[in-house]
Formats: structure tokens, C-alpha cells, sequence
């Protein structure tokens, strides 16, 4: 799983999957560029960290993936930067638990565009670099909401549905270039936005919180476990290795079991 000189770009990873995901694309020896809305000092250290801890090049780059002018630019920040883009991973993702009835409008757009619309830009910034290479790998970091539905996440569900499908569409019309698109599809992850959609939850289900992990969230997982970030980093790290050049175009659960029920 050797990924050295490989350059990476992972949306939305200043925290939870997408900084998992990051920090196993570094221990393969991957240089990468973390990526989310913010603009700390805490974002440029955290990337100045993976320096010293996995001896690979690390920058940060701002880009809000709300807005799809952003998303492309963000590419072409990391290619200016790295020299070119041979991972990319879209991850960046949020939700709202609500039922359809009172969803807001604006708040639906949002989703979508962030957990669709970026995946949609960036992939088409980046694909241009990855044919003159002759090689890329472009994983989606879908979800278990991809191919399954909760009630109250109808927007979410949406636009996971959504990756699930451009991700069959974009690995059909890479196939045999080098390049493969897959979707990374996890179950529950204990992350910020899990933690976040925790008292949502318990709202909408009149539960408490111990109950809501149970009932809710840890029931649907037959192993009775949270997945970790480093497992989800470790799929990731395997479809960009050569053992997965012929994987393009699917889906990869890591879910504990809860899409085979
Ligand atoms: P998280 O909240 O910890 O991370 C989300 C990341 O996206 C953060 O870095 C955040 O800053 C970034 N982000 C949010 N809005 C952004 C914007 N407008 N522009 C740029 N970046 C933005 O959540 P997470 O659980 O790590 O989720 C990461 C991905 O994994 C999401 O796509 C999510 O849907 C998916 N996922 C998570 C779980 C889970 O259980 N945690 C399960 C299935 C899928």
C-alpha cells in the first residue's frame, strides 16, 4: 500500500472521516491537501503536523463546497500547489434531521450542494490532470444512506443516493484510463456530525441520548459497533493501491453488517 509521491486532496477534513482519511493517505506516503470552510490558524497547523508525524507534504486550502466556483478552485489551488491531483477524495459532508413536512428549503439546497454539487465539481476539475497521468482514483465518501433510507433524512438520503449514482456514471466513463471512482459507503462513525444530530434525535424519537445511540443508530449495525475513522481510512487507502485497479464503478460498505440486513 505504498502510495509515495501520490497527491491527494480530501474535502472537508478538518475533523472526523475525511481527517482519518487524510491521516491513513499519509501514513501510505501520500503528500495531501486537507481542505474545509474554516480558516484557523488551528487548520494550517493541524496540516503542518502531518510533517512531522508521517514525514509527507501537507498543506491546508480554504474553499466553502457550498459553492461550486469554490470547489473547482480549490483543485486547481492543490494542482498549483502539488503539481497535480491523483486522489481525491470527496468527503465533505452535513445533515438535518426533520421531518419532509418542515424541511427548510434553504437547508435541503445546502445539503445537497455540499454532499452532491462539490463531488460533482471537484471530480470534473480534477479529471482532466488524472487522464493526461494516465492514473487517479476518485472515492466518494458515501454513506449506508446511500443505498438505504431513515425517516427524517430525507435530504441527506437524497444526495447520497445521488453520489451513489454519479459514482457508477463517472466510473463507467473512466474505465480503462487509469482511473477509478468508487463510493466508500459507512455505517455510523462516532464523529462531530453524529454527535451533532444527536439531540435532533432525540427530538424527533422522544428518546434520550444512551437510547438514541442504541435504538437508533448502534441498531442498525448488526456488529453493535461504531465503525472508526481509521477503518474507513484504511478502505480508502486499499482502492487507491493497485490490488483495487479493477474495483470502479461500486460501492464498498463498511457498516458493521447494516446494508446486508
Ligand atoms: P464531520 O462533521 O466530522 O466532518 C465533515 C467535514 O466536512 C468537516 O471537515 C467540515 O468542516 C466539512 N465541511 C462541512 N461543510 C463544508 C463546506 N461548506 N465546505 C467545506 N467543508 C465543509 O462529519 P463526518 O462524520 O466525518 O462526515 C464526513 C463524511 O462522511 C460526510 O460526507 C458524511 O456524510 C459521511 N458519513 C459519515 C458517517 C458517520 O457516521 N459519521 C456515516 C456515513 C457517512
Amino acid at each position: 500500500m505504498n502510495l509515495k509521491g501520490k497527491r491527494a486532496v480530501v474535502t472537508g477534513s478538518n475533523s472526523g472521516i475525511g481527517l482519518g482519511v487524510a491521516e491513513e493517505l499519509a501514513k501510505a506516503g501520500a503528500d495531501v491537501v486537507l481542505n474545509s470552510f474554516t480558516n484557523r490558524d488551528e487548520d494550517h497547523d493541524l496540516a503542518r503536523s502531518f510533517g512531522e508525524r508521517f514525514g509527507v507534504s501537507a498543506r491546508y486550502i480554504q474553499a466553502d463546497l457550498s459553492d461550486g466556483a469554490q470547489a473547482r478552485a480549490l483543485i486547481d489551488e492543490a494542482v498549483a500547489q502539488m503539481g497535480g491531483c491523483d486522489i481525491l477524495v470527496n468527503n465533505a459532508g452535513i445533515q438535518h434531521v426533520a421531518p419532509i413536512e418542515e424541511f427548510p428549503v434553504e437547508v435541503w439546497n445546502r445539503i445537497i450542494a455540499i454532499n452532491l454539487n462539490s463531488a460533482f465539481h471537484t471530480t470534473a476539475a480534477a479529471l482532466p490532470g488524472m487522464r493526461a497521468a494516465g492514473w487517479g482514483r476518485i472515492i466518494n465518501i458515501a454513506s449506508a444512506h446511500g443505498l438505504t433510507a431513515s425517516p427524517y433524512k430525507s435530504a441527506y438520503v437524497s444526495a447520497k443516493h445521488g453520489v451513489v449514482g454519479m459514482t457508477k456514471a463517472v466510473g463507467l466513463e473512466t474505465a480503462g484510463q487509469g482511473i477509478t471512482c468508487n463510493a466508500v459507503c459507512p455505517g455510523y462513525v462516532l464523529t462531530p456530525l453524529i454527535e451533532s444530530q444527536i439531540p435532533d434525535q432525540m427530538k424527533v424519537h422522544n428518546m434520550d441520548r444512551e437510547t438514541v445511540i442504541r435504538e437508533v443508530m448502534l441498531q442498525r449495525q448488526p456488529s453493535g459497533q461504531f465503525a472508526t475513522t481509521e477503518q474507513i481510512g484504511g478502505t480508502v487507502v486499499w482502492l487507491c493501491s493497485d490490488y483495487a485497479a479493477q474495483v470502479t464503478g461500486t460501492t464498498i460498505s463498511v457498516d458493521g453488517g447494516w446494508t446486508a440486513l
